[in-house]
């Protein structure tokens, strides 16, 4: 692994670029860039902060294992009506460009502190003690109309506010990663090729597009799932490290017999299912086009995407984490249910039934495509 990343729990701070209000113009599209100081809740600045900072260490990083001669990455958050990400290239700059809505990170945030606010999540954590972080907060349920909310009550104990922080800078580091794999892959450079238009963006109002162009999208979806899972596994490493010095994250990631690494891959899966589910009922709220495998598939993959690269790290046991998964799994979907946070019309037996074939189709697909980007990819395909 060529990069290494901060964790949250350091309290690093940033010397932060936030203040740039520059506007950047490709293919006719402006967007403007989102001023974290606007971020009025001094606790969610900084996480934008630590979030802005390690995108822009892994953008070098990249560029510097990866990239020698290649077109340098550029990260910002950016202001805009919908929540998306997108990974394209800037012509007006000679640079590629990652972009996500500061409302995803913002909305993730929000997300783990309320289900953290549900003491059957990680119930093993004592929900006894001081409230921490107490306050209401409207949340978009419906996506039609932005301006329908919910008050959701945020009431957690500095522990659960802890965990919900950790998980949501997990989960939102997964978004980075993933839209920095666009570039690495390739995709964002073919897409010129395929599309005619160098960008990726995660929700898109599409019409009915040719098979071909289908697959090939899914297969690059789950191969940047499968890259952003391989650098994870870094950021994974580190909070089981920091397990070992720091009284919280023992609490939340570490293991009386030593199962940290095993409990903390359950806790990521399980809360990256719970934020795609989030993403998914957006998706489908705001009538947009996604080229992601449905919740259950996308983080099955991604669990094996993670076990593969631990275990070229440590020993994984299977057992005491195929428990600890189940658990998890099993008190995100109760909670994010009761929250309304999915349709259990996506989740039916059927359904779960036909699991197995349908990772076994998504590994084809991506196998089928791994040769379509050309010269455009960063690295050689083992
Ligand atoms: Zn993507």
């Amino acid at each position: 692994m060529i990069w290494r990343i901060s964790t949250p729990i350091t309290g690093q701070q940033s010397a932060d670029s936030s203040t740039l209000t520059s506007t950047s113009s490709d293919l006719g599209e402006t967007m403007s860039t989102f001023d974290i100081n606007q971020i009025s809740d001094e606790a969610i600045r900084t996480d934008f902060r630590h979030l802005e900072r390690r995108a822009n260490l892994i953008a070098k990083s990249l560029v510097e294992g990866y990239g020698p001669g290649r077109k340098p990455i550029e990260f910002r958050f950016i202001n805009e009506s919908e929540f998306n990400a997108y990974a394209r290239f800037d012509t007006a700059n000679d640079q590629h460009l990652v972009e996500i809505n500061a409302a995803v990170p913002l909305f993730t945030m929000i997300l783990f502190y309320r289900l953290l606010s549900d003491n059957r999540v990680l119930h093993y954590l004592d929900p006894a003690g001081a409230v921490a972080s107490d306050f209401d907060l409207p949340f978009v349920i419906d996506h039609e109309n932005f301006e329908r909310r919910v008050d959701w009550k945020i009431e957690a104990n500095s522990i659960r506010a802890f965990a919900a922080g950790t998980i949501a800078d997990i989960c939102n580091t997964f978004v980075i990663l993933h839209e920095f794999a666009h570039v690495i892959c390739g995709h964002v450079d073919a897409m010129q090729y395929y599309e005619g238009k160098a960008k990726v963006a995660e929700f898109a109002s599409r019409r009915k597009q040719p098979k071909a162009d289908k697959d090939r999208r899914l297969a690059w979806e789950a191969e940047a799932d499968m890259i952003a899972a391989g650098f994870l596994v870094q950021y994974i490493g580190d909070l089981v490290e920091v397990t070992k010095t720091d009284l919280r994250a023992k609490q939340v990631f570490g293991h009386v017999q030593g199962y940290e690494w095993e409990h903390t891959l359950a806790i990521v899966v399980a809360s990256l299912f719970g934020f795609f589910c989030y993403v998914e009922g957006t998706r489908r709220a705001l009538h947009q086009h996604g080229d992601h495998p449905h919740p259950q598939v996308r983080s099955l993959a991604i669990k094996d995407f993670l076990l593969q690269a631990a275990e070229q790290r440590v020993a994984i046991d299977g057992e005491p984490f195929s428990i600890a998964l189940d658990a998890r799994l099993s008190e995100m979907m109760d909670v994010s249910y009761e929250l309304g946070l999915f349709d259990p019309k996506q989740f039916t037996t059927a359904y779960s039934d036909g699991i197995d074939s349908q990772l076994e189709a998504l590994r084809s697909l991506v196998e089928e495509f791994q040769d379509s980007c050309f010269g455009c990819r960063w690295f050689d395909t083992a």
